[in-house]
């Protein structure tokens, strides 16, 4: 059973073509319109479709165009794209897919055929990104794993190397959860990692706020576009909402609760170093805090100039 309908973003200046496909489409599927690249983009973002079929001529913002910055962009990079045209030499199909189009619809269309595509190529999406997810995600805390924390660390340091824009990174470590771990076992010391984590995330804002499960007990968060004493009120919001929940630790040297420590950091980065280096000084802010007598927050800034 799947009663969720799956959403499609047909992109044409042709109002013949968006109407012609939308008809078709829309008894099965949700459909978005743009007609032209600039608000494709801004429809991709917004709604997150599960396919996006692409009109390759248009003023301004031509379709190879929107595709190639769709694929530059890590929340619509995964997006099934398919090419709609009347262009139909090889040498054009070949641009498109090597642009990471999975396939192409030349006008004019043959209905049946295009449902029957767009039919396999959902079905397609839906498996990959049960399988993405899966191979992303922390099994037993739900937020993101490691892997998906240095793909996304990656992403955001090269962005912000181009936009010149501080990046803060904090690392969270729980207090004396081996001692949690001990005295109430270990399946109590995974129920506490989940809450924790459910208490950090209850704590983001933006959207591009990212947490993930760094290590056993470890959690990082990614705050882009943020600065150090942004990223350091920020942290203390952590420390404190973590405190809150009073998750019972008799056994903590800290407080009778469940606490963390934070270590933060943040850079303008620049492009002789390495996103490495930022995670080594938030550990060095994080072994400072623990160090100073646990459950608080330390920092260190550094331009590496
Ligand atoms: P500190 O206050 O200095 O951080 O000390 P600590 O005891 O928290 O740190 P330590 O590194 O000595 O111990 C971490 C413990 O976390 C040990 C390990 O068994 C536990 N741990 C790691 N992963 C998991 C997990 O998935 N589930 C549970 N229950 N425990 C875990
Ligand atoms: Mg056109
Ligand atoms: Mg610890």
């Amino acid at each position: 059973m799947n009663n969720i309908r799956e959403k499609i973003l047909i992109v044409d200046d042709d109002p013949t073509t968006v109407i012609t496909l939308g008809e078709a489409l829309k008894d099965t599927y949700d459909i978005f319109i743009a007609t032209n690249g600039e608000e494709a983009l801004k429809r991709a973002k917004a709604e997150m479709p599960d396919l996006i079929l692409l009109d390759i001529i248009m003023p301004e913002m031509d379709g190879y165009e929107v595709c190639r910055k769709l694929k530059e962009d890590i929340a619509t990079e995964k997006i099934p794209v398919i090419f709609i045209t009347s262009k139909n030499s090889e040498e054009d199909e070949t641009v498109g897919l090597e642009l990471g189009a999975i396939d192409y619809f030349s006008k004019p269309f043959r209905m049946a055929v295009i449902k029957a595509r767009i039919k396999n190529h959902l079905e397609l999406k839906r498996k990959s990104d049960l399988l993405a997810s899966l191979s992303l995600t922390d099994g037993l805390t739900g937020v993101a794993n490691r892997r998906r924390f240095d793909e996304v660390m990656d992403y955001e340091w090269k962005r912000s190397q181009r936009s010149k824009q501080p990046l803060s990174v904090m690392l969270i470590d729980i207090d004396n959860f081996k001692l949690y771990n001990d005295n109430y076992g270990h399946l109590a010391g995974d129920e506490c990692l989940k809450a924790v984590a459910n208490a950090i995330v209850s704590t983001l804002r933006r959207a591009t706020d990212f947490v993930a499960r760094y290590g056993g007990e470890e959690f990082a968060v990614i705050l882009p576009y943020t600065t150090i004493e942004k990223a350091v009120i920020f942290a203390e919001k952590i420390r404190k909402t973590v405190e809150d929940v009073k998750i019972e630790h008799l056994y903590s040297t800290v407080m009778p609760f469940i606490t963390v420590s934070i270590g933060v950091a943040s850079i303008i980065p620049e492009n002789n170093i390495d996103y490495i280096q930022l995670i080594d000084l938030a550990d060095r802010a994080l072994y400072e805090a623990k160090k100073s007598g646990k459950n608080r927050v330390k920092y260190i800034q550094n331009n590496f100039s």
